[in-house]
């Protein structure tokens, strides 16, 4: 794990699709000071509202996650860019867009993060708040379940992993998806080679519904993975044999950066999914005895303070 914030070394720009929206968005990153946070700028019909990536600005959690204040300002599908963030551990950040919802690009969160690496990222004065677990916290709603725990003490002899460690478990109905079990160590380097790339992923049959109710406008086989009836409608087939659990960790893994702390402990879901990722996280800050902070202090002046750009992963993990 990362122990110092980092921001952007320079300014940089995305441009795409939003997903259900199907309009074109630009979206312009900016690098912030240390203990900031994320912020958006939503810029839609003239109208600038600027708020914290956080827990407390979920507006809804239905098939992706939007964030906002109000109705006004709203930024919606913020998952896999939060992700790539979280996975790179970007601390630090103002994005501004001109439209409503973040550019979906291929579906996965890898093209962000080969925008931000090429950017380059820059170590911050600060260490990152890190929350430590010290019981389980559970969440269960009919069938589904997420949890955190505290982490092993000792890993069959081996030094105690000391981040965040995530398992999921998917269960479809689907035969092409059935269920999918994956745990991951979270590192930088475990993120963008595991993670990252695994694309979101949509039914076929379920296709025109959503679309009569306006969604998944800009949805096509270059940004999802489409599950038809006979199989994987995309011609390049799937980045992984278990992609669709790894997506899941991808979107957990964006979901969990609203909540303002590094985790030091094991989430683990079952059939989860946004809205129950944002009810444990409302349930770790309210059970404060199940959790420590772990001192985000100034770090002394002759500490490391920047990264050159271009950094690959394992050189910074
Ligand atoms: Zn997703």
């Amino acid at each position: 794990m990362v122990l110092y914030q980092q921001t952007l070394r320079k300014a940089t720009r995305v441009e795409g699709i939003g997903l259900h929206t199907g309009k074109k968005v630009k979206l312009d990153f900016f690098p912030a000071p240390p203990s900031s946070g994320i912020h958006f700028i939503s810029n839609h019909l003239n109208q600038k509202a600027k708020f914290k990536a956080a827990v407390d600005h979920i507006t809804k959690t239905n098939l992706s996650t939007s964030l906002g204040i109000g109705d006004t300002a709203q930024v919606h599908t913020v998952e896999h860019l939060l992700s790539a963030l979280f996975g790179l551990g970007i601390d630090n950040l103002t994005i501004q867009l001109d439209d409503l919802e973040v550019p979906i690009l291929d579906g996965s969160a890898l093209p962000f993060v080969k925008l931000l690496l090429e950017a380059g990222t820059v170590r911050q004065n600060r260490k990152k708040p890190v929350l430590k677990i010290l019981r389980k916290i559970t969440v269960e709603e009919n069938g589904k379940s997420i949890a955190v725990l505290p982490l092993d003490r000792l890993a069959n002899g081996k030094p105690p992993f000391s981040g965040t460690k995530i398992s999921y478990f998917i269960d479809f109905k689907n035969p092409l998806i059935a269920q999918q079990n994956y745990t991951i160590d979270l590192s930088r380097e475990s993120f963008i080679q595991e993670i990252a790339p695994a694309r979101t992923f949509g039914f076929l049959n379920e296709v025109e519904a959503l679309q009569k109710k306006g969604l998944i406008q800009g949805g096509s086989l270059d940004n999802a993975v489409v599950i038809g009836h006979r199989g994987i409608l995309n011609k390049e087939g799937l980045r992984f044999s278990n992609e669709f659990v790894r997506h899941k960790i991808l979107d957990l893994i964006g979901d969990f950066s609203l909540l303002g702390y590094a985790i030091q402990g094991h989430i683990v879901a079952r059939c989860a999914g946004h809205a129950l990722h944002a009810k444990l996280m409302e349930k770790i800050l309210e059970e404060k005895d199940a959790s420590e902070l772990v001192e985000d202090s100034p770090l002394p002046l002759s500490s490391p303070t920047s990264v050159s750009p271009g950094m690959t992963a394992s050189s910074i993990a």
